[in-house]
């Protein structure tokens, strides 16, 4: 699989998340070599986390049959809002003890590499951007919907991170004044009304309330181990309540899209993450139709609204991304 050249010409994309932490090898021309997975075990503390994260990128690595000296650079997505500047995760809500952590410093340290940090959804965008529309367009607005719902924007063919670094926080737009309460204190967050957390939310209350479900059938009465897959597959036996909760969420997601479409007129809009992943096929055609109700007359005009097709693998691949541009950049600048 490598080659026996010891030039450093490959990337390491890091996706460091709550749980767990994934590092993938890619060539140079961002063709993944290998995975490997570790647990985060945030709990442990911030510099256990970083020694966790050294050791995930050397097994894979050494999965790859390369060594740490044929790797040119790092590139991080760190769940929460990063300074991409001074490579400093300034603070991360779901791992105890990350305020200000400087992840890149600690990490360039124990790998004795180059590393890039950056928000786990920008980066996510990126891998979108650079690896699967290799740059194309010229703006790109990416939502991913999983366990909440983030995003990454593309402007002129750069990631555009705000005054502040915290620009792409779409998942907390509020589409209903008076909705469901979202994890970050306010009411009606688009999150808080299509991620999987608030899909499952509904489908759990609707049993309560007496709907009759498949998937009750199929995982019993308190739906114990629940994935997105399950609601595809209870849809294409006929679940009518699954199909209703479904179609909701992906009018939601469609009317984010019509106003992300209002305000930045991107020229694509790819959507992501795990839910999108297992329901494309029951969700894409009410997102774009719905977009195409709310947005103006004429934003859509020749406007794609794509699903991509990277998974799990966006935010390793945008690490790669991101590591591979930013040390063309110096070498350019040299
Ligand atoms: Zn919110």
């Amino acid at each position: 699989m490598a080659e026996t050249s010891t030039k450093a010409e490959y990337f390491v994309g890091v996706d460091l998340g709550g749980t767990k932490i994934l590092s993938g090898v890619f060539n140079n021309s961002l063709a993944l070599q290998t995975t490997s997975k570790l647990s985060t075990k945030p709990q442990r503390g911030v510099d256990a986390v970083i020694d966790r994260i050294a050791r995930c990128v050397h097994d894979s690595v050494d999965e790859a049959d390369l060594t740490i000296k044929q790797v040119a650079g790092v590139g991080i997505g760190a769940p929460g809002s990063v300074n991409f500047d001074s490579g400093t995760v300034i603070f991360a809500p779901n791992m105890p003890g990350w305020e200000n952590v400087p992840l890149r410093k600690h990490l360039e340290k124990a790998l004795g590499l180059p590393v890039f940090v950056e928000n786990d959804c920008n980066i996510g965008a990126l891998g979108v951007y650079g690896a699967e529309l290799k740059s194309k367009p010229a703006s790109m607005v990416g939502i991913f919907v999983g366990t909440g719902i983030g995003g990454g924007l593309i402007v002129n063919g750069q990631l555009y991170s705000g005054f502040n670094h915290t620009a792409g926080e779409i998942g907390h737009m509020v589409l209903e004044i008076n909705g469901p309460k979202c994890g970050c204190g306010n009411k009606g967050c688009f999150e808080a009304l299509a991620s999987r957390t608030a899909i499952f939310q509904r489908i759990k209350e609707g049993i309560k309330d007496g709907q009759k479900t498949l998937l009750t059938d199929m995982l019993g009465d308190d739906l114990g181990d629940l994935r997105s897959g399950d609601l595809r597959k209870a849809i294409r036996r006929g679940d009518k309540f699954t199909d209703k909760v479904i179609e909701e969420a992906a009018e939601y997601i469609g009317i984010a899209t019509a106003n992300l479409i209002n305000i930045l007129n991107p020229e694509v809009v790819v959507l992501g993450g795990g839910v999108m992943e297992a329901l494309e096929d029951e969700m894409m055609s009410i997102i774009v139709e719905t977009a195409n109700d709310y947005a103006m007359a004429g934003t859509m005009k020749g406007v794609e609204i794509i699903c991509s097709k990277l998974g799990d693998h966006a935010g390793i691949t945008g690490g790669a991304v991101l590591a591979r541009s930013e040390i063309r950049k110096k070498k350019s600048d040299a």
